[in-house]
């Protein structure tokens, strides 16, 4: 509204304020163009016929005077004794303005006492053959133009009552249309920073209003997903954290009470302590970690080694379950596979892709791991006969904390952040990780870093 008023408002000012000036200051331009024609004009052969046509065409009066005020042209058969002059005051102000004017012509506004109207008045010099000075004096009428500009209000009010009306509704269909949804994803987002996950951003009625909808009611859905892995999580933890507790705290007071003289017995109780001990520590190292890796703080200890080297010393730490439970552990290795990298972490990453293939992979227990050379990178992949993985789970499965809803074929102590630490090490690596899975026919793992292209043996 404010826009529509500043237009009407400098119509105002243009149509009716500076009306009278703008008029008068186009008048004086146009005489002053026909006089200036006429002053090259003089002297030719049309110049009479010119004079003739101008004044019926333009509706002013041109008059030739000479340097006494006596009209020369037009002059009829009684002008000869009447001998007509210009008026002695007009013309010496004529007179006076002419010579102290730098141009050779004036064009000025007088007020005509006698018909109370103003006039513009055009003066030049113009050469007789004499010698003698002969004046173009061209005089015409200002129309007034009160009665125009009346005109204008009245219709400039009917333009400013109409754009008030208009921009009124079309401030009120822009605020329904924009403001409002925008102000209703305010308040939903308000809602959202409370926690609340279970809102729905409404579409609006233009793009912009339904993608900022579209990523806000994406955004939802992550933080909800985040909101459900920090639950699992700490259920999870709570529960990795509380049974290992247990068992040493019932195999302490074991000890305490029955088994504290028989050495064998407190022996075996004392071992299940220890054991339970570790994993509480291993738990709490992999977190620290983890953090650590995520939060950048970790640093690398960039070295040269063979990839396939250290899968194989990872295999040898998997001793238990190739010996007592009849797991098969290939190893396949192709081309150099020589790698600048932090050994001991990539030997987590292989360690944790292992780990997981055992826990997760069903009777055919048998897992391939692949080491080969590829370019500038070496490849490194883990391939279980298990139960894989859905494909709407895939993409979960690398975020901390994530763990499958279905059973685990093996009783694990695995908290979720297994496979996002192979995810942050990889990623602090420069390196490439996937996972390419069927639901009944297993999972491939691998990752991708880059080979010792510059080591020579
Ligand atoms: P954890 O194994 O402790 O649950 P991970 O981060 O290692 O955590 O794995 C996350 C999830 O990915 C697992 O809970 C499991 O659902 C899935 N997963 C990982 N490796 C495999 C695999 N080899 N086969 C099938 N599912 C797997």
């Amino acid at each position: 509204m404010i826009f529509a008023l500043i237009i009407v408002g400098l119509l105002w000012m243009l149509q009716i304020v500076f009306m009278n000036s703008f008029y008068e200051t186009m008048k004086i331009k146009e005489i002053t163009k026909i006089g200036n024609n006429l002053v090259d004009m003089y002297k030719t052969d049309d110049f009479q016929e010119e004079l003739i046509s101008l004044s019926f065409k333009q509706g002013i009066v041109i008059n030739i005077i000479d340097q006494y005020g006596n009209l020369i042209y037009p002059l009829d058969i009684f002008d000869i004794i009447k001998q007509p002059k210009l008026n002695e005051k007009l013309f010496n102000d004529f007179l006076s303005k002419l010579y102290l004017s730098d141009k050779n012509y004036v064009a000025y506004v007088v007020e005509d006492e006698r018909l109370d109207e103003s006039t513009i008045v055009y003066g030049a010099i113009l050469e007789n053959e004499e010698g003698s000075n002969y004046f173009l004096y061209i005089n015409s009428m200002l129309q007034p133009v009160d009665s125009t500009t009346k005109i204008l209000k009245n219709q400039l009010l009917i333009v400013t009552l109409i754009s008030l009306v208009l921009s009124f509704g079309l401030s009120l269909i822009i605020s329904k249309k924009l403001s409002k949804p925008i102000e209703r994803i305010t308040n939903l987002s308000r809602e959202l920073a409370l926690g609340n996950y279970d809102i729905e951003f409404d579409n609006g009625e233009y793009t912009e209003i339904d993608n900022l909808a579209n990523t806000l009611n994406i955004a939802t859905k992550e933080l909800s997903k985040s909101e459900e892995l920090r639950r699992d999580f700490l259920a999870n933890v709570t529960h990795d954290l509380k049974t290992p507790l247990t068992v040493i705290k019932s195999y302490s007071e074991l000890i305490r009470d029955i088994s504290g003289k028989d050495d064998i017995k407190r022996e075996k109780n004392i071992s299940v302590i220890i054991e339970e001990t570790d994993k509480l520590s291993k738990l709490v190292d992999d977190l620290l970690e983890l953090t650590k890796l995520q939060a950048g703080l970790s640093q690398l200890n960039l070295e040269v080694f063979d990839l396939s080297e250290l899968a194989e010393n990872v295999v040898n730490r998997f001793k238990y379950f190739i010996e007592e439970q009849e797991y098969k552990i290939v190893i396949d290795k192709s081309g150099d596979t020589k790698v600048y990298a932090d050994k001991a972490k990539i030997e987590q990453v292989i360690y944790n892709l292992i780990n997981n293939a055992i826990n997760y992979t069903l009777e055919d227990k048998l897992i391939s791991i692949k080491v080969e050379e590829d370019n500038e990178n070496v490849i490194l992949s883990v391939t279980d006969r298990g139960q894989g993985i859905e494909q709407d789970e895939i993409n979960y499965i690398w975020e901390r904390y994530y763990r499958s809803g279905k059973s685990h074929i093996r009783e694990k102590s695995g908290s979720g952040i297994g496979l996002s630490m192979v995810k942050s090490i990889i990623i602090a690596h420069g390196g490439e990780y996937g996972v390419e899975s069927e639901i009944g026919k297993g999972s491939k793992f691998y990752f991708k870093i880059k080979r010792n292209t510059n080591y020579k043996d």
